[in-house]
């Protein structure tokens, strides 16, 4: 499973719905776009998610996202607990209310968890972080059915993680995607951070590695294209 999550852009409709058309339709792998709320009715693809959204489905909540009506538009995913909304101040407790409203209007949550991660962490340490995490992430919910996307955040939009100080190599990625299955039955992990079409074949050689989250690269049809028929 490849995932894009185009962040806020485009800035146009326009731009957004050429990009989703040079986006080719692979077999290879389930491909999910994940453009701007503001686009979704606009984007035709096979397979579509939200890049967030409330935990309420109706009501007095001025500029949410209601997860029933993602669902109305035929939206199929939604991203949960990404880094950039965790560190706007979404708490575990809300991204667990978001997983379970999506969960009962039968979107797929993504739920990213890897925040608070720092590059220093051995796996011991990187695991302890995320035990917090997915226990209250997950509280209550049928994880078998929540794709898990591990993103060490200090790896996300550094243009390369082969870059930076250490890596998030393919080897610790698969170490945390088997502690993840193992511990909380989730059934599908990803990885995420900085996955370009240099390295995304290192991850997905891993056993129990099921995919990528891509940010960066999801914006580059040529390299999205290379990456999604890997
Ligand atoms: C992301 O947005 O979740 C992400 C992994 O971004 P990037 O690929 O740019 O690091």
């Amino acid at each position: 499973m490849i995932v894009a999550n185009w962040k806020l852009n485009p800035s146009t409709l326009k731009e957004a719905v050429e990009l989703s058309f040079s986006i080719e339709q692979t077999k290879k792998n389930t491909v999910v776009l994940c453009p701007p709320t503001i686009y979704l009715s606009q984007i035709e693809y096979a397979n579509l998610g939200a890049q967030d959204c409330f935990w309420q489905e109706k009501g007095a909540f001025t500029g949410q996202t209601s997860p029933a009506q993602l669902k109305d538009l035929k939206i199929k995913y939604c991203i949960v607990g990404h880094s950039e909304r965790r560190a706007l101040g979404e708490t575990d407790d809300q991204i667990n209310e978001k997983v379970r409203v999506c969960q009962s209007q039968k979107l797929i949550p993504i739920l990213c968890v890897g925040y608070g991660t720092t590059v220093e962490q051995d796996d011991l340490e990187v695991v302890d972080v995320l035990k917090g995490q997915l226990e209250a992430d997950l509280s209550g919910v049928d994880a078998s059915q929540v794709v898990v996307a591990y993103e060490p955040v200090w790896a996300i939009s550094t243009g390369d993680p082969y870059a930076t100080k250490k890596v998030a190599t393919p080897e610790h990625s698969e170490k945390i995607a088997i502690f993840i299955k193992t511990k909380y039955g989730a059934q599908r992990v990803l990885y995420g951070g900085s996955a370009t079409p240099k390295n995304a074949a290192g991850f997905l050689q891993q056993p129990h590695v099921d995919g990528l989250l891509v940010g960066g690269a999801s914006l580059i049809a040529k390299q999205f294209n290379e990456m999604i028929n890997l």
